[in-house]
């Protein structure tokens, strides 16, 4: 997928911006050299050293990496001058004006940045509709399996479309591509490797990797090294579970950036910020820029970024300082602040960095560079953040944290004067299931209701795991009949699974009790009444689900 044409026509158009004004700037800065002769006014040499820092900067992200350097070595001098009025002598006066008339000379033809191997990347993750159901393409050749893998996934609310090889799947996969594609490894008795050269061929076709798994009944470490030579994201040992292979499923199409990762620029050079911002958009993030440091707090509370990017030196206000009083916000401990300047004096850095920045990137810096630096911190930061609110069995949200988004949720439905519902769900009788299958067995009942939840919840709804075996979705914009109907549906999936241990099987239930902030705008009486609907539905024979009266 290309940048979307868009994007690059606003870069190539804010290029050409500031070609246009770089022969102004420069000749502006030439005359005040030619009108200083032998000496300078320290007021004139600031206002050059400025410029120098600007053009240091903003050179290279424009294609012009020699206007960069050179103005570079001019700033340091001009900074030490400035510093040092005694260190100015005749002679390094003549070298710098020669070197500043210079400048000039360094705006080569515009280098076009290399696409990098990484460039593909550049386009923004291809986004799916939200309630369009996820399709799978099997290609199984024992027939059995692939209708029962089908079946199971069809619980879990995929939808599959089973081949016995890759031929007669080529069709759909080149015409309309799933989402995802699942491999036996081995078809039809043949190599190992058949299957992969198979799907290698339609990968070219396509034009780009599908993520895929692989399966095999092969246990040796070939089978999975073919698999990781063809690219495949994940491997599952046969036989295979519905329940793990659906959750090996939703781990290798989650993606960490279907939610666009939001960047606060903060620089005074509108030109380049707007360029940082277009070279981040372009990338499927949402960024925004602020030029005025005196607005970046309220920008910062409007854009509720994942990181921000930090001009060190701004006229007023230096980065460092900002950075502090970013930090004071309880809000902001966490967040990523990655200083974006010029200045390659590590011991500057460093000093910058003690004020509370997480790291230095140096300007110029090419997009590709950008847009890989931002994306790994902003990802890392996300990680930290989800294994910090997030259950490890489960993945979803922990009892603090699903009942601070109730409240939020709760706030928000009543400004809008829309329903929320809140659901809680129970387990039924599940100390049975540990006391007959195992604790372990019992674990893997939870993570499948979980899967189940978040397979059948909507992008805006929450899931958290409340308790052992209970779980709280809180959903916005949605009445109670609504929930009824969603909850009532994925009980009867949850109960139809068939939990394989060993050649046995078993089948679990789960009741729930829904209440509305239609009924109990309170947040607190919300979970009490959704609570006490559960239990006039365990009361009433469990495997169904309650709405809590009017009050
Ligand atoms: P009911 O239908 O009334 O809900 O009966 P129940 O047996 O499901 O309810 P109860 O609350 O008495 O039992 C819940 C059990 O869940 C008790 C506890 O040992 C088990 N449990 C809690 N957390 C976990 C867990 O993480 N893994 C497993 N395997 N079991 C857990
Ligand atoms: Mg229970
Ligand atoms: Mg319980």
């Amino acid at each position: 997928m290309a940048v979307p044409d868009d994007f690059s026509a606003q870069l190539a158009l804010l290029r050409s911006h500031y070609i246009g004004q770089l022969d102004g700037v420069l000749s502006a800065m030439e005359n005040q050299v030619a009108e200083s002769g032998t000496e300078i006014a320290t007021g004139t040499l600031a206002a050059l050293g400025a410029q120098l820092h600007k053009l240091a900067g903003s050179g290279g992200t424009f294609g012009f990496p020699l206007l960069s350097q050179a103005a570079r070595k001019l700033e340091i001098v001009t900074d030490d001058w400035l510093a040092h009025p005694e260190h100015i002598d005749v002679s390094a006066w003549l070298a710098w004006k020669a070197d500043l008339l210079g400048l000039r000379q360094t705006l080569r033809p515009p280098v076009e940045e290399k696409a990098a191997p990484s460039a593909r990347r550049l386009s923004p993750p291809a986004s799916r509709s939200h309630h369009a159901p996820i399709r799978l393409v099997l290609i199984e050749d024992d027939i059995e399996l692939g209708e029962q893998l089908s079946r199971g996934l069809g619980q879990f609310g995929y939808e599959v479309s089973h081949y016995p090889g890759f031929a007669p799947a080529q069709n759909e996969l080149l015409s309309n591509p799933p989402d995802m594609l699942l491999v036996d490894i081995v078809l039809s008795g043949q190599i190992p490797a058949a299957g992969n050269e198979g799907a290698a061929q339609l990968f070219t076709q396509l034009g780009y990797r599908l993520p895929t798994l692989f399966m095999s009944a092969l246990t040796d470490f070939s089978a999975q090294m073919a698999a990781a030579q063809a690219g495949g994201g994940a491997f599952l040992q046969k036989p295979v579970d519905v329940p793990s292979l659906a959750e090996k499923i939703e781990r290798l199409l989650q993606n960490p950036e279907e939610i666009p990762y939001r960047v606060l620029i903060v620089d005074d050079d509108e030109v380049l910020a707007e360029h940082y911002r277009l070279a981040l958009a372009a990338a499927g993030m949402i960024a925004a820029k602020v030029c005025n440091p005196a607005q970046v707090l309220a920008a910062m509370d409007h854009l509720n970024p994942d990181l921000v990017l930090l001009d060190l030196y701004m006229p007023g206000y230096s980065g460092a300082e900002l950075a502090r009083a970013i930090r004071y916000g309880e809000k902001w401990q966490g967040l990523p602040i990655v200083f974006l300047s010029a200045e390659d004096d590590l011991d500057r850095q460093t000093t910058a960095l003690t004020s509370g920045a997480d790291d230095f990137l140096t300007k110029p810096i090419s997009d590709v560079r950008l847009v890989a630096a931002v994306r790994v911190r902003a990802a890392r930061a996300r990680t930290i953040d989800e294994l910090m609110s997030r259950d490890s069995l489960t993945g979803l949200l922990k009892h603090a944290s699903i009942k601070d988004r109730m409240a939020q949720e709760a706030d928000r439905a009543r400004r809008q004067g829309k329903p929320l519902s809140v659901v809680m769900v129970d387990i039924d009788h599940f100390k049975r299931v540990n006391d007959t299958w195992g604790h372990p067995m019992g674990d893997q009942v939870i993570k499948t209701l979980a899967h189940l939840l978040r397979q059948r919840l909507r992008r805006q709804d929450s899931i958290g795991r409340y308790g052992g075996e209970e779980f709280v979705a809180v959903l916005p914009e949605c009445s109670s009949a609504d929930a009824k109907r969603l909850l009532d549906d994925i009980r009867r999936r949850f109960a139809e699974i068939r939990f394989m241990h060993g050649d046995r099987s078993f089948n679990v239930a789960l009741s729930a009790g829904i209440a509305t902030t239609a009924d109990y705008p309170a947040p607190s009486d919300l979970l009490a009444a959704a609570d006490a609907a559960l239990y006039v539905a365990k009361q009433n024979g469990r495997n169904q689900v309650r709405l809590a009266p009017q009050p």
